[in-house]
């Protein structure tokens, strides 16, 4: 830039910050249709890795109205999937929740990325269709992984041993390498690992909990099971599921972390959202419209 007397001016080009980055979807040869995609934030790889897409009865859905149902699903059913997500960020492998464990590990294989290669694992929640990749037979099937659980998680599934079954088992098998932490709300969140955030989604069960990634300028925010019907709950966040413990508060922290991701245009990613299961957000009057990554 010129530097004479005259034009000693500094030129600043401001760039938005934090822009949604254009994203493409790619699967290798090798990967089966509807079972693995991988898109690139920033400089990070997110693969979702699908353990099953279905369509689900509406009837598991609370606070629906005839009307609402006729408009959005009239025929009484909702997609829906189960997923795990893989992050390439650097030199580290980040498993987000676990899926059953149907398809998890062949999914990994044809990522290139075996269990043993998985440095991380961050888990949303401990219902089974989280966790059930993590363990056989009592044992870790991650053998490398250290495991980030939220405190409020822990607790929950530890305060009641009829509850706790298979939760306090995962808990027991990577007891050696499991990192404990207090999320934070989204306005104020706080790191767990470097370009990672932890924020607060409870209502779903008192620990749940989503995760932002951060990368050169672009986010995706891992949003664990905020939502169950995206096409209920996007134009009405205040219905709620059966399987919430605590469907109030799961309806409040959805709205509020909807209302977040749509104001900052963080893309973002959920455990049941139908292939390819990730997308952006956009406020729609009292609601919210999804349009999923192409
Ligand atoms: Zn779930």
């Amino acid at each position: 830039m010129g530097n004479s007397k005259n034009t000693n001016v500094t030129v600043k080009i401001v760039l938005p910050l934090l822009a949604v980055t254009v994203m493409t979807i790619y699967k290798s040869a090798a990967q089966e249709a509807d079972k693995v995609a991988s898109f690139k934030i920033g400089d990070v790889t997110v693969s979702v890795l699908s353990e099953g897409q279905q369509n689900n009865n509406t009837a598991n859905l609370i606070g629906t109205t005839p009307e609402m149902l006729k408009k959005h699903v009239p025929d009484g059913t909702y997609p829906a999937a189960v997923n795990a997500f893989l992050v390439h960020a650097g030199n580290r492998t980040v498993l987000i929740d676990a899926g059953f464990g149907r398809n998890l590990f062949d999914n990994l294989q044809s990522l290139g990325t075996p269990a043993e290669k998985v440095d991380i694992i961050l888990l949303t929640h401990m219902h089974g269709d989280h966790i059930g990749g993590l363990i056989r037979d009592g044992k870790a099937t991650f053998p490398n992984s250290a495991l980030y659980l939220p405190q409020p998680e822990y607790d929950y599934w530890m305060g009641n041993a009829e509850r706790g079954g298979q939760a306090q088992s995962v808990i027991a098998a990577y007891k050696d390498r499991l990192h404990l932490f207090v999320p934070s709300e989204a306005d104020d969140a706080k790191e767990i690992i470097p370009g990672v955030k932890a924020i607060a989604a409870y209502g779903h069960t008192p620990g749940h909990t989503g995760y932002l990634f951060e990368s050169a300028g672009s986010r995706i925010f891992i949003w664990g099971d905020l939502t169950h019907a995206m096409a209920v709950q996007m134009p009405h966040p205040e219905v709620a599921i059966t399987y919430d413990v605590n469907p109030e508060q799961a309806v409040a922290y959805r709205k509020k972390l909807l209302d977040y991701v749509a104001k900052n245009k963080i893309t973002i990613a959920g455990m049941h959202i139908a292939f390819p299961s990730a997308g952006n957000i956009k406020a729609d009057g009292k609601g919210y419209i999804f349009t999923p990554l192409q």
